[in-house]
């Protein structure tokens, strides 16, 4: 699944390609998504032109002026910089053509979605209550610890709430905790300030590594060689059950916390 730093590194990618660009062409090729992708699409983005290519949680908007163009890439989505010609596969289900290339969305799943939305995109249902960005200077140990008090939840829950902060998926809410040397049940509320700065600073550290590596991919995805845009990284703790502590040498423990796995040091991270 792609998670925040595929996101970005995903905005990163598509943005020289379509920032300033004039939208040429519209394909739907299957309209069912996580939510249907509205019929008037093409007549509405025909034409227009986009003027920036911003990120929030883990939704791409594209400013098209009179209205924001909203991509999510769900499950298993990915999107790659194509010749506009080139001939679609069965899960490229969407494109956006800008002259000679388009921007295509492959999705085997369909759990992503297209949405059109007229006014404030910060407004929209799906993003009017989500939380902090992990990666802004709103993101602090501060921010951490005034929300945990009096929360009844393990650490690692408090990181995975989106009306917190957002784009912390499974596995980045491991290897921060890991990172902090937090145990992912220990009681969110009594969490003190300094282990809060240290697990805030943890986050932007994992979200960081992970976006320096997955800038070598950028080159994949552009060059459109089919593969997802996703890439492999270096875990501390995620899918390691049974494997050795990187720092410690002490197997790596699977526990299921609020349904996901959960994986922990037992020794760097004590209860
Ligand atoms: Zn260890």
């Amino acid at each position: 699944m792609p998670e925040l730093p595929e996101v970005e590194i995903t905005r990163r990618g598509i943005e020289p390609h379509l920032a300033q660009r004039t939208i040429t062409g519209v394909v739907v090729r299957h309209r069912g998504l996580r939510w249907p992708v509205p019929r008037n699409l093409g007549s509405i983005l025909k034409g227009a032109q986009i003027r920036s290519v911003a990120r929030r949680a883990k939704y791409l908007l594209l400013d098209c002026g009179k209205g924001t163009l909203i991509l999510h890439l769900g499950m298993s989505g990915s999107l790659r910089v194509v010749p506009a010609a080139e001939t679609p596969g069965p899960y490229d289900h969407f494109d956006l053509g800008v002259g000679e290339v388009a921007v295509r969305l492959r999705d085997p799943r369909r759990f992503g979605a297209v949405l059109w939305h007229s006014g404030d995109p910060a407004r929209h249902p799906l993003l009017a209550h989500l939380g902090v960005e992990p990666l802004s200077g709103a993101f602090t140990g501060r921010v951490l610890h005034a929300a945990s008090r009096g929360r009844r939840v393990g650490a690692k829950q408090l990181l995975m709430d989106h009306r917190l902060v957002v784009g912390i998926g499974n596995i980045y809410a491991n290897e921060s905790l890991f990172r902090a040397r937090i145990h992912p049940r220990a009681p969110a509320r009594r969490l003190s300030l300094a282990r809060c700065e240290r697990l805030a600073e943890a986050v932007r550290s994992t979200l960081e590594d992970a976006l320096a590596a997955g800038g070598s991919s950028l080159r994949d995805f552009v060059q459109s060689d089919g593969s997802p845009g996703y890439f492999q990284q270096h875990y501390f703790v995620y899918d390691r059950a049974g494997e050795p502590c990187r720092v410690c040498g002490t197997p790596i423990r699977r526990v299921v916390q609020g349904q996901r796995a959960t994986y922990h040091c037992p020794a760097c991270q004590r209860a």
